[in-house]
């Protein structure tokens, strides 16, 4: 999209937002969850979402140009080198949060806001981009385009630590055995499952790895007495498998069952998966 034509989608947002906010409110976490996951990734099926929920197909094009322009943003920004994964204060060999450069992404996000309202963010765009990494969830913003915040943060995020871990890549484990990614310690919630075994998605940097199946990614909890998964009729190919020892759970897609190609199209796909695991009382990876 070029910049003329974005300018020209401005006014939508700001008439809309109030539809978004009664949408918000009246639909729960549904749509909380549904805003802050659509967008992480790079081969993204967009139809396929639309033709899934079609009643929302105006926040998905608004999240696809949201995140086309973030994907601009990020173009000639030069992503930092960094010399090893392992921080030497930390045992686990993870990639310490303080060398995610929070304020190269921060300044993204600035731009993009102010290209949308005209005026700077008034909320803590450096404390949202923290808050999303750290603990998987952005803060309440006293905004009125809060869900626009959403989407922002989401989208900046997901794009930039992307990038970055593929800039880094030669830094990676080729042999890795923890459920937390070993490039932004962040944790999966959707797998795919195929003839050759697990493989997990980081949700922050899409990072991919196997992972075994009898072993819970959370607690690295491996005995089976105390793992097991559900399925829900009419929804092929996924189940939700659980972790008694810590009450998590994450969506395992059976490749064997389901045509699925990108983690992040299927994840939202499945939301009624994780609707179902919320009500038995287990906890995601928001
Ligand atoms: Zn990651
Ligand atoms: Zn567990």
């Amino acid at each position: 999209m070029q910049h003329a034509e974005f300018i020209r989608f401005l006014p939508n947002i700001r008439s809309d937002r109030f539809t978004e906010f009664d949408f918000l409110r009246n639909h729960q976490w549904f749509t909380i969850y549904f805003s802050y996951n659509m967008f992480y990734l790079p081969h993204m099926d967009w139809e396929k979402l639309i033709e899934a929920y079609p009643e929302n197909k105006e926040d998905i094009l608004r999240a696809k140009m949201i995140r086309g322009q973030v994907g601009k943003g990020l173009d000639g920004l030069s992503i930092p080198k960094i010399d090893m994964l392992k921080d030497e204060n930390t045992a686990s060999g993870i990639l310490n949060k303080d060398k995610i450069p929070v304020d190269d992404i921060s300044d993204i996000c600035k731009a993009l806001w102010e290209d949308m309202f005209g005026v700077l963010p008034e909320w803590d765009t450096k404390g949202a981009i923290r808050k999303f990494i750290s603990e998987g969830h952005i803060p309440e913003v006293e905004v009125e385009d809060e869900a626009v915040v959403h989407i922002l943060i989401n989208a900046a995020v997901k794009e930039y630590m992307n990038l970055f871990r593929q800039h880094n890549k030669d830094l990676l484990p080729k042999e890795w055995q923890e459920g937390m990614c070993p490039f932004c310690s962040s944790y999966p919630k959707i797998a795919f499952d195929s003839e050759t075994g697990r493989t997990l998605f980081c949700v922050i940097c899409g990072h991919n790895w196997s992972f075994p199946r009898i072993k819970c990614p959370f607690c690295s909890n491996t005995d089976h007495n105390l793992l097991g998964y559900f399925e829900a009729d009419g929804i092929d190919g996924v189940r939700v498998y659980y972790c008694k020892v810590c009450n998590r759970y994450i969506k395992v897609i059976d490749l064997k069952t389901r045509d699925a190609k990108d983690p992040e199209t299927q994840d939202i796909l499945t939301l009624e998966m994780d609707e179902l695991a919320v009500k038995e009382g287990f906890k995601g990876n928001l």
